[in-house]
């Protein structure tokens, strides 16, 4: 379907949300359309749990309604909202090219991936509720960290603010406690994937995260598209995937072919800073799902599981300020001259994905300044110029 991006949830100037179907030209309204379901409705929870054969129904008849020239909401007279209610939100780590990339800026003198790092899709359990629609602006965080030469940690706004080009998986169709899903029926639980962004703030994840992984220095942001795209539309580009060494354990084997050829591009402040592609990425969704579930847990309808930075193998690949910057030691110079490290108060970071004739939801976002109220809690000023120097030599 040329130009088709994908399902979300709309406001017509002036009327109450209603599910959406958002092409190049504009968004049909499908609680207008006819085509049946409930399509009033404030998310897209309820026709997510439908499963496979309706969302192949209305994909299939949405393609007719567009192809027949059907009325279009104008973009500028629609208001974009959450197009889903997330359920859980898990964050993998599987591009090879990010996790080495990390393991060489943050273990210089040791193997760059961990023991485990080919035999499983490494990930971590994020916060669902604090997941928000593309356009929504975000507020640097506030939180404690301690660079390396501090003698003690401060309190402050994050001076290490990055972003995360991701692409995530979309579950429909909820399973029962206890029970594995395979990777072999991923087309029955998942109706379609987004792109995310998966705001960072490097200090303070820096700082708290061992030995129990990313908390306050991810909790506090996660963007999303607002359009999702499916599967259905995407099949034809289901390509092989890199290579893996060694073979993976039964569980997670996948027959097929199952990396997706999208294009990705990061644009900071109104320069593109980064070109990748998603089928690069080594762990595919499949067996994503299926690790995120060998243990019993059980999928719900409006899971997100995002896939991890996605960065490619070439320079102006990475997908993170801190692998272009190398953790701030190459500053990226953007259009107007200026150059930046890490993120800077009014930046603004659009991801974009195209995949042939589909275009995947934007997702953006602008940084604003750090809330008033953090300034009560403040801390020693030698601790803070202190840390304000210690930044500054890092970058
Ligand atoms: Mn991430």
């Amino acid at each position: 379907m040329t130009g088709a991006v994908g399902f979300g949830v709309f406001s017509p100037r002036g009327e109450s949300p209603r599910v959406g179907f958002r092409v190049a030209g504009g968004v049909l309204d499908l609680a207008a359309s006819g085509l049946g379901h409930d399509f009033a409705a404030q998310s897209l929870n309820r026709f997510l749990a439908l499963g496979r054969p309706a969302w192949e129904d209305v994909v299939a008849r949405v393609g007719e309604l567009v192809s027949a020239g059907a009325d279009l909401v104008p973009l500028e007279e629609a208001t974009v909202h959450l197009p889903f209610e997330v359920a859980d939100y898990v964050d993998f780590y599987s591009s090879l090219e990010h996790a080495t990339n990390l393991g060489r800026i943050f273990r210089p003198d040791a193997e760059p991936l961990l023991p485990n790092w080919r035999h499983l899709p490494v990930g971590y359990h994020g916060r669902a509720g604090t997941v928000v629609v593309s356009g929504t602006p975000i507020v640097r965080p506030y939180g404690q960290a301690k660079a390396p030469d501090d003698a003690a940690p401060g309190f402050g706004p994050s001076r290490r603010l990055d972003f995360e080009l991701e692409l995530g998986f979309v579950v429909g169709v909820p399973s029962a406690l206890g029970s594995p899903v395979p990777a072999t029926v991923f087309r029955d639980h998942v109706f379609g994937v987004v792109l995310v962004n998966d705001w960072s703030a490097r200090d303070l994840q820096a700082w708290e995260y061992q030995p129990l992984g990313p908390f306050l220095g991810k909790s506090f942001a996660t963007s999303i598209a607002g359009w999702v795209t499916p599967l259905a539309l995407l099949e034809d580009r289901l390509v092989p995937g890199p290579p893996q060494d060694p073979e993976p354990l039964p569980y997670l084997r996948a027959p097929g072919d199952w990396a997706l050829d999208v294009e990705l591009e990061v644009e900071l402040s109104g320069t593109v800073v980064s070109r990748t592609n998603a089928r690069g990425i080594y762990w595919t969704m499949p067996q994503q799902l299926a690790h995120a579930t060998v243990n019993g847990a059980s999928l719900r309808t409006g899971d997100l599981l995002a896939s991890g930075t996605i960065s490619g193998p070439d320079a102006g690949s990475e997908g993170s300020l801190i692998e272009l910057t190398w953790n701030g030691a190459h500053p990226t110079r953007i259009g107007d001259g200026s150059t930046r490290t890490f993120l800077e108060d009014g930046d603004e970071v659009v991801f974009r994905g195209r995949a042939g004739e589909v275009e995947l939801g934007e997702v953006r976002g602008t940084i604003c300044p750090p809330a008033a109220w953090g300034r009560t809690y403040g801390r020693s000023r030698e601790t803070t110029s202190k840390r304000a120097s210690t930044t500054r030599g890092s970058n």
